[in-house]
């Protein structure tokens, strides 16, 4: 039976794309639709279908998701690309550290990509973020849409994957898809662009091909707004932590307040960022306040 993924869905069809690169029309069958535990189908849904006309199909068996995320909804990214600008806006660690929470408990690889390197001078911020982030033990791409910097870099890293971009309004997302993605064309500088829809618009997400390979969604994943978890899941959101957590001795440890927690004790020495150690209290602390967990 032909399989293949899909890459768009409007109105009751889906666009499901096969490994030759075929775009065929499917309806789904209706056990997708109409059987109540039976989640709908998602972009990035890997599905089997019968053809029922020249290039028309019915989807009639869907495979075992690997991730799934609401915000877009879609299925099967692997990765998330959070985008930060150096300047315009200026770089902010907390608005960064709260979509890497959300990256990492999606269980996605996360990259950082800087941008905007053309319009700094002064490369010490470069140098601070490296020494939180890096020493995080995240990737860090810079780039520069007017110089082509890190563009071959993102490009390579963007290979072989499914990925998500994260990242304020105005940080340059639309602009490094137009450039690796070069018949896109979105629009830049707005917030009513294609990637940076409001929030009562309909959003359709559709998977786009990467000339060099790769997949990505075309609408900006995550948000900055409320934690959708319970608070002793916030601490494996933090990657450099977790080392310090197992050996943590105290069952059901907060990480917060309790003397003699071996997560306290490597910030206190300097193996932890005090900022991102900072930044785990208030999400904390916001998560406790939602009262919702
Ligand atoms: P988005 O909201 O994250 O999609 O951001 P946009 O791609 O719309 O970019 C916002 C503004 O930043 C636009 O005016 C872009 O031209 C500008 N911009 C994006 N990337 C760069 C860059 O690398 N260098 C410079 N100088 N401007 C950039």
């Amino acid at each position: 039976m032909p399989n293949g993924q899909i890459i768009k869905a409007i109105s009751g069809f889906y666009y499901v794309q096969t490994k030759a690169g075929e775009v065929i029309q499917c309806r789904a069958r209706g056990i997708f639709k109409f059987k109540k535990k039976q989640k709908s189908l998602l972009v990035g849904d890997w599905v089997q279908f019968d053809v029922t006309g020249l290039n028309e199909g019915v989807i009639t068996f869907v495979q075992p998701r690997q991730t799934e995320l609401l915000r877009p909804p879609i299925a099967n990214v692997d990765q998330a690309v959070v985008v930060c600008s150096l300047v315009q806006p200026d770089f902010s660690p907390m608005p960064l550290d709260r979509l890497l929470v959300q990256t990492e408990h999606a269980g996605l690889e996360t990259v950082i990509c800087l941008t905007k390197r053309d319009l700094i001078h002064d490369l010490s911020i470069i140098d601070e973020i490296k020494e939180i982030y890096g020493h995080a033990g995240y990737m860090m791409i810079i780039t520069s849409i007017e110089t082509g910097e890190g563009v071959e870099e993102l490009r390579e890293q963007l290979r072989g994957h499914t990925t998500v971009f994260a990242g304020q309004s105005g940080v340059g997302k639309s602009s490094l898809l137009n450039v690796l993605i070069p018949e896109l064309q979105l629009e830049t500088g707005r917030v009513s662009h294609r990637l940076g829809r409001g929030r009562h618009t309909t959003r359709q997400v559709e998977l786009l091909s990467l000339p060099a390979g790769g997949q990505v969604a075309d609408t900006p994943g995550f948000s900055q707004l409320q934690f959708q978890f319970p608070i002793d899941e916030l601490v494996y959101a933090f990657p450099e932590f977790l080392q310090y957590v197992k050996y943590c001795k105290y069952r059901g440890c907060t990480h917060t307040q309790e003397d003699g927690c071996e997560l306290r004790e490597a910030v206190s020495n300097g193996f932890i960022h005090q900022l991102r150690y900072q930044h785990y209290l208030q999400f904390a602390e916001e998560i406790h306040k939602q009262r919702r967990y």
